[in-house]
C-alpha cells in the first residue's frame, strides 16, 4: 500500500500515538547484552507502562525478563487478567485490605515493618498458601523501606520466621544514579551491601538482590546483581542526559500523530490563540491541529514548542487551548488540510524526542509520556505494521450504564467482559 493510502485509511483521525513493540524488545535485549551475565531483568510496566500501555510492553518482552514490577495491586492484577504468569512485584505498598487478593493472586508486595509481615503471614496461612515478599530498604530516597540498621535486621529475622512468608528479595531505589557524580549513588550501594551482610550475619539468605533502575544499567555494572529494574530505558529514553548514551543502545517506541484540521491565512495585527499572546507581524499561514492540553500534550509548551509538517518544523503559535492548538506553515509551502503532523517521533530527517519537549517546557520526560491521555489512542505496530490498539473511547462506567428500555441503549456496556 502506498503511505498515502496508509494515512487515508487510519483507524484514527484526529491524534493517535503509535508504539513500536520490536523498538521495546531491542530496548530489552540491548540491556540484557550489557548487563553481567546473571542479572535478570524486571520489567517496570507502573503507570500503564509509562502510557505506552502495559499489557502490550509487558508481552513484548515476556521472553526477556524475569519479573514485572508495578506500582499498585491493581495494575498487577491487571497484567495477569491479560494472560502474564511471571511473577509480579507491587513496588509501593499495598494497603492491609488488599492482602488478601494480593496473595490469593501470588502477587509479591514490598515489606518493610512488622506489621505488613504480620498481616502478611496471617493471610497466607488462612489461605494455606505462601506469599514471597520483597523487602524494601530506605538508603537515601526517604520515601519506603527500613532503615538498614541492626535493629531492622533483627526484624527480617522475626520475618522471616512468620509462617507463610517467603524472603524472596530485597531492593532499595537510587535517588541519583541519572547524575554524572555516582558518589552518592555509591554511598546509597554501600549501605545496601552493609545490610545484605547483617542478613547474612544472621543467617539469612536473599535469593534475589535488585538495586539498579534504567540509569545504573546503562551507567554502573556494579549495581547489578541478581536482577535489574528497568523502566525509562525499556521504552526507549535515558533516564537523564548525565548517563553514557554509548554504554545501551536505545530507541524511542512512541511516536504521536495528529493532522491538520483546517488552515488559515491571516494578516499582520492578527492575534492567535487565548489572550492574544501571539500577533502576527506580517502576512502568515496558520494550521490548526487538534491536540492540547487535555490530551495531556503540555500546555507549557505553548510558543515554545514545534510540530513536523511534509518533514519541515511548524512552531507552535500562541497558547496551547485544550483541545487544539495553532501552528506556522509559512513556510511549508505544500501544507494541505488533513496532512500527517508528528508531535513526537520522525518525519523524513527531522525528530521531535520527548527529550526536546521536556527541554523546552521546562517538564520531564518520564512525565510527559505518562500524562498522555485517555483520549489519545494508542496503535501497536511490529515491522512497521499495526498490530493491535487500545482506545477509551467507549469508556465504561460502573452504575452510570444506560437501563434498557430507558432509550438511548449502548449494547457496548453490555458486552463489555473486562468486569466478569
Ligand atoms: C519506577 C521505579 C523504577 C524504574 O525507574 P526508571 O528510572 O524508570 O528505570 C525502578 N525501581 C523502583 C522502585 C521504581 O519505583
Amino acid at each position: 500500500m502506498e503511505e498515502e493510502e496508509v494515512w487515508e485509511q487510519r483507524p484514527y483521525t484526529r491524534v493517535y500515538a503509535t508504539v513500536d513493540l520490536d523498538a521495546v524488545e531491542d530496548n530489552v535485549k540491548a540491556m540484557k547484552a550489557g548487563l553481567s551475565e546473571n542479572t535478570s531483568v524486571m520489567a517496570v510496566v507502573k503507570a500503564d507502562g509509562y502510557g505506552h500501555g502495559a499489557v502490550p510492553v509487558a508481552k513484548a518482552v515476556e521472553p526477556y525478563v524475569a519479573m514485572y514490577g508495578t506500582a499498585t495491586l491493581e495494575e498487577a492484577l491487571d497484567l495477569q487478567r491479560h494472560g502474564i504468569t511471571k511473577p509480579v512485584l507491587v513496588l509501593g505498598v499495598t494497603h492491609k485490605r488488599q492482602y488478601e487478593q494480593l496473595v490469593r493472586q501470588q502477587i509479591r508486595p514490598a515489606v518493610f515493618s512488622r506489621e505488613q509481615a504480620k498481616g502478611l503471614s496471617e493471610t497466607a496461612v488462612r489461605l494455606g498458601t505462601a506469599v514471597y515478599v520483597h523487602l524494601a530498604l530506605d538508603t537515601g530516597m526517604s520515601r519506603i523501606g527500613m532503615s538498614p540498621t541492626e535493629e531492622s535486621a533483627d526484624l527480617v529475622i522475626a520475618m522471616s520466621q512468620m509462617p507463610g512468608i517467603c524472603l524472596e528479595g530485597l531492593f532499595t531505589h537510587f535517588a541519583r544514579a541519572d547524575e554524572r557524580d555516582k558518589g552518592p549513588t555509591f554511598r546509597q550501594m554501600d549501605q545496601y551491601l552493609g545490610f545484605v551482610k547483617m542478613l547474612e550475619d544472621r543467617g539469612i539468605p536473599i535469593p534475589v538482590r535488585h538495586i539498579s533502575n534504567s540509569a545504573a544499567i546503562v551507567d554502573m555494572r556494579e549495581a547489578d546483581f541478581d536482577m535489574a529494574r528497568a523502566g525509562i530505558s525499556l521504552y526507549g529514553m535515558y533516564a537523564s542526559d548525565q548517563v553514557e548514551r554509548e554504554n545501551v543502545a536505545l530507541r524511542p517506541a512512541m511516536e504521536l500523530k495528529s493532522c491538520i484540521a483546517c488552515m488559515r491565512d491571516i494578516g499582520p495585527g492578527t492575534p492567535v490563540s487565548y489572550g492574544g499572546a501571539f500577533v502576527a507581524d506580517k502576512p502568515m499561514r496558520v494550521a490548526t491541529i487538534p491536540v492540547g492540553y487535555g490530551d495531556g500534550y503540555p500546555r507549557n509548551l505553548s510558543g515554545k514548542g514545534r510540530v513536523l509538517i511534509r518533514g519541515k518544523s511548524a512552531p507552535i503559535l500562541g497558547r496551547i487551548c485544550m483541545d487544539q492548538m495553532m501552528v506556522d506553515v509559512t513556510g511549508i509551502l505544500n501544507a494541505r488540510e488533513d496532512d500527517p503532523v508528528t508531535l513526537i517521533g520522525r518525519d523524513g530527517s527531522q525528530e521531535i524526542t520527548v527529550e526536546e519537549l521536556a527541554r523546552l517546557g521546562g517538564g520531564f520526560h518520564y512525565e510527559i509520556v505518562c500524562n498522555l491521555g485517555k483520549r489519545i489512542p494508542r496503535i501497536y505496530t511490529r515491522g512497521g505494521k499495526a498490530v493491535g490498539k487500545k482506545d477509551h473511547f467507549s469508556d465504561w462506567y460502573e452504575d452510570f450504564c444506560h437501563k434498557p428500555g430507558t432509550g438511548g441503549e449502548k449494547k457496548e456496556y453490555n458486552d463489555h467482559s473486562r468486569h466478569e
